[in-house]
Parts: structure tokens; C-alpha cells; sequence
């Protein structure tokens, strides 16, 4: 992104083989461009430009948590060591001083977005399952904290289910846990399904247990999540002839609804967990609200 049309002409034909390029022509403009959908891999920043300098656009990027991840070269013909050294501290990766070499600025470039797609790969690793492919407890322990405030926020209830699969452990003991694992499979796969609105979360939560966050609720809402919850894993119909519950595997959850301020993230939680724990007591298979 860059002040004169010609550098962005020259870093456009240098690099239009190999990746999409979004130009701007301002900070203003980068700054939307980085802030949209299409979060860019790599973002090339001229210093000098009218309106808002580079730095401020780097400045702005890395304090908001939505870009701070996106790795910024400076290409500048501010190429003091002193600017260099203000550039990097702002959090920029990489210098590179105009006029510059293209065969370099294409070599950095590539190494640069290796680099970025190696992290990204990393981050979604460590945030998904790796035996269901939905997210895991890191995951969900993130989005719970954003839900969570955002709710009092905007004063907004929000349902937590907590699902535990019934009589597990003997099935593992009688089918194998090969099969245990399949089945485990196929359950978060139903709970994935059977959630209809975009900012509705499933996650392992560990084991046999996942947690589902239903944003923008009521209690009808979230008893009518939870029974179709129930009713789908079932459904399945995975014989499971060593549990009290039922002839196939089933589930049990316990559903809470968020009060507000009156109450912490932590209770909520707990709140589920123990109508969780009613369920099981009740004779599984069923959900509790
Ligand atoms: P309850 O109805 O009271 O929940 O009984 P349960 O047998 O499901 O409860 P328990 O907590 O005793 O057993 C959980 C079992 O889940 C034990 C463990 O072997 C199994 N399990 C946990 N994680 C995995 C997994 O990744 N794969 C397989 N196959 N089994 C798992
Ligand atoms: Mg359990
Ligand atoms: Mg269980």
C-alpha cells in the first residue's frame, strides 16, 4: 500500500503472478482494506503518504486485536537506521528501502507469507479437535469470554448446554474405542448440525463432554435446542446395548440461561454443570433447564 501510483504500479506487476493484491492509495484506505472481510496475508506500507502516515496506519493496526495479526513490511524511502529501528518497534517484520531490488522485495515477500500461512495453520490447530474437527476447549474458552461480555454489553441473554455422552465408558469397554472414537465423531457432527444460527458454538469440552454457547436467547429458545439436541444424537441410532438410558448411545444436557451482571462467567457454567448432573440423575437421555 502505497503513496505514489507508480510504486504501486511497480510492486503490483512484481507481484500479480503469484498473489491477489488489493491497492490503497491512502492510510485511510489501507486501514478499511485491513479492517474488511478478506483479511489481507501481507501488507506492503509506504511511510510517506498524504493524510495518515504509515506509522499510524501500523500504529492502528497493531492495537486493534482484529488486525494486530497481520504482518506488515514497510517498503520506504525513509531509510535511516533510526527510522528503521522506529518502524520495527511499532511492530512492522521487515524494512525494505526504496528504490528497491524487485528479485528482493518478491523473495521477502514469499518468505514472509510462507511464514504467515504456517501460523495460521498453527492457530487453527490449536484451536480445533483434531479427532471431531469442531473447536476445542481453548476454542470455546475464548468465544465464551467474548459471548459472556458481550451479553452484558448489550444486555442479551445467552444459553450454555453442556452435554455428556451417557454411559461412555462401557461403551468403549464393549465395541473397542476405535468404535468409541467413531461414535464420538458422528455425535459432535449431530450436535454441529442440528445448531441453526451462525453465532451458535459447539465445542469439545474434553472426553466425552461438549458445550454449546446460544447467543441472544430465551428460555424456550434454549429448551428447544436442548430437546433437539437429545432427540438427534438418538436418532442416530448407534446400538449400544450396555446402557441403562436407552438401546443406542445417548446424551444428556443441562441448559442455563445467563442472568446478567448478577452472576459471573464462572457460575453460569456451574449452573449448566449441574443441570447436567440432574439429567444423569434422572435417568439420562434427556435435558434439564
Ligand atoms: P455417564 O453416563 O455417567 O456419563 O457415564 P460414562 O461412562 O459416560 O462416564 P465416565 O466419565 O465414567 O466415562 C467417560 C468415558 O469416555 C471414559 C473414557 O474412556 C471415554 N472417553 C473419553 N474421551 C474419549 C475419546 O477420545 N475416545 C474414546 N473412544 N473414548 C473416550
Ligand atoms: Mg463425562
Ligand atoms: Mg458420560
Amino acid at each position: 500500500m502505497d503513496d505514489m501510483a507508480t510504486n504501486i504500479a511497480v510492486l503490483y506487476d512484481l507481484l500479480r503472478d503469484e498473489y491477489r493484491i488489493k491497492a490503497a492509495k491512502s492510510g485511510f484506505e489501507a486501514l478499511e482494506i485491513a479492517r474488511g472481510k478478506e483479511k489481507p496475508d501481507l501488507i506492503l506500507l509506504d511511510i510517506e503518504m498524504p493524510g495518515m502516515d504509515g506509522y499510524e496506519v501500523c500504529k492502528a493496526l497493531k492495537s486493534s486485536e482484529e488486525t494486530n495479526h497481520i504482518p506488515i513490511i514497510f517498503v520506504t524511502a525513509k531509510s535511516g537506521i533510526k527510522d528503521e529501528e522506529y518502524g520495527l518497534n511499532l511492530g512492522a517484520l521487515d524494512y525494505i528501502a526504496k528504490p528497491f531490488h524487485p528479485t528482493i522485495v518478491k523473495i521477502r515477500v514469499r518468505n514472509h507469507i510462507a511464514l504467515k500461512l504456517k501460523s495460521d495453520l498453527l492457530e487453527e490447530l490449536s484451536m480445533y479437535d483434531g479427532l471431531t474437527h469442531i473447536p476445542n476447549r481453548r476454542f470455546f474458552e475464548e468465544v465464551y469470554e467474548k459471548y459472556y461480555k458481550k451479553s452484558l454489553r448489550e444486555g442479551r441473554s445467552m444459553g450454555v448446554l453442556m452435554i455428556d455422552v451417557d454411559h461412555f465408558k462401557n461403551y468403549n469397554d464393549y465395541y473397542g474405542h476405535g468404535k468409541g472414537d467413531e461414535c464420538l465423531v458422528k455425535i459432535a457432527e449431530t450436535l454441529k448440525n442440528t445448531l441453526k444460527r451462525p453465532g451458535d458454538i459447539v465445542a469439545r469440552y474434553g472426553g466425552e463432554e461438549f458445550v454449546i454457547l446460544l447467543y441472544d436467547v430465551d428460555a424456550d429458545g434454549v429448551k428447544t435446542v436442548a430437546h433437539n439436541l437429545v432427540d438427534s444424537v438418538a436418532q442416530l441410532n448407534i446400538v449400544h446395548e450396555f446402557s441403562s438410558a436407552a438401546r443406542q448411545v445417548t446424551i444428556s444436557v443441562g441448559a442455563a440461561l445467563s442472568k446478567g451482571v448478577e452472576e459471573g462467567k464462572k457460575e453460569l457454567l456451574e449452573r449448566a454443570d449441574e443441570a447436567l448432573y440432574r439429567s444423569k440423575q434422572n435417568g439420562r437421555n434427556r435435558c434439564a433447564c
